[in-house]
């Protein structure tokens, strides 16, 4: 299959070329499109063989559900059984946005989308070309993030390619994303709100309209015993190819703590590749280091933290050292991609 990839120009995809997309969306095949998170690889949710074409193009377990991208909020109205005074709170203040509800679905959601599971993933993205693309296509599209299974989400539309070329019909390329990392997920099939996993959107803000809300036990590290209840999150996900490690503490002990790694690493003949804050970025002894922002610039952190991953693939280090960075708002979001990426290999110095 030849994959088309169609460029915006600000934001505008041309006529012609949105049409073919919304005609493959139609008959069944795979639409690669940005939202303001990643870029998602779109199937008509309504249709299940368009999810499975979804699972095999990613090499996705299919027990991992999708998530549905709909512009209207009737659309979920039409899908699930019933729609809480909460959902419908939460879409007032979050949508269009960075922000996922799970709900009881109804039998219009095969599935196929739903990975087997009675409950379906909803959100409604804010990105210009992605609400075009739902809007004209009067489709509701499922859509994991556009990368293959196991590798970094996508955060440009080379990403997609480097991943799904030869996969899927097209890529809507609208340029690098506004956010970088996933949506939050947020499951309102339960008594109290729950977030599945964390993200742009944080746990303070979803209680500040819905009143009490907790994390799923199961993203708590302590607790092996306790499986995440996203599908999706007890997976070792986000991995970059090299061997990565988070160095954690105070400011200077950590760069201590990097160069003796870099040097010790450098003597067996590996090479190391370093994630450092801005600040830091000139106090590394050796490694291809790459600034990943300012301590203090959570967006741009979030941004660039996919990227820099993939560019440390592309660049074929054997080890990774990365500083860790702070918890506070989406920086838990962070640190939750960051610790999986490294498959929860942390020094704490
Ligand atoms: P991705 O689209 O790659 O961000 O993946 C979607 C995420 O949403 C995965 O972690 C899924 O496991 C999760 N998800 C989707 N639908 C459901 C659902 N009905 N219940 C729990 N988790 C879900
Ligand atoms: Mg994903």
């Amino acid at each position: 299959m030849i994959t088309k990839v169609y460029k915006a120009f600000n934001d505008k995809i041309d006529k012609h070329e949105m049409e073919d997309a919304i005609a493959v969306i139609k008959n069944g095949g795979l639409v690669a499109f940005p939202t303001e998170t990643v870029y998602g690889l779109g199937g008509d949710a309504t249709n299940p063989e368009a999810s499975k074409k979804i699972y095999a193009a990613k090499g996705r377990p299919s027990d991992n559900p999708l998530i549905v991208h709909i512009a209207h909020f009737s659309q979920l109205e039409d899908i699930v059984e019933n729609v809480s005074s909460e959902a419908r709170a939460l879409a007032e203040a979050f949508w269009p946005g960075p922000l996922t509800m799970i709900l009881k679905k109804n039998d219009k959601i095969p599935y196929e989308t739903t990975g087997g599971l009675d409950t379906v993933a909803i959100r409604m993205p804010n990105h210009p070309i992605a609400i075009q693309f739902l809007k004209e296509s009067d489709c509701m599209v499922a859509a994991p993030s556009a990368n293959l299974s196991g590798r970094p989400s996508p955060t440009t539309a080379k990403h997609v390619y480097d991943d799904l070329d030869g996969k899927i019909d097209v890529i809507l390329d609208g340029g690098a994303v506004e956010i970088g990392i996933e949506s939050t997920i947020v499951d309102l099939s339960e008594e109290i709100p729950t977030i599945l996993r964390p993200g742009y959107i944080t746990l303070d803000e979803i209680s500040r309209v819905v009143g009490p809300v907790k994390m799923d036990p199961g993203l708590v590290k302590e607790d092996e015993n306790v499986r995440p209840k996203a599908p999706g999150m007890r997976y070792r996900h986000y991995a970059p190819r090299a061997e990565l490690t988070i160095i954690e503490g105070e400011d200077k002990k950590v760069v201590v703590k990097i160069n003796e790694l870099i040097e010790s690493a450098t003597q067996k003949g590996q090479k190391v590749g370093v994630i450092s804050t801005e600040e830091n970025k000139d106090c590394y002894i050796g490694g291809e280091v790459i600034s990943i922002g300012k301590k203090d610039d959570e967006d741009e952190i979030a941004r660039q933290l996919y990227k820099v991953l993939r560019d440390f693939d592309d660049s074929n280090v054997d080890v990774i050292y990365s500083e860790g960075f702070d918890t506070s708002g989406i920086g838990g979001a962070i640190m939750n991609r960051l610790i999986k990426a490294a498959g929860h290999r942390i020094i704490e110095v």
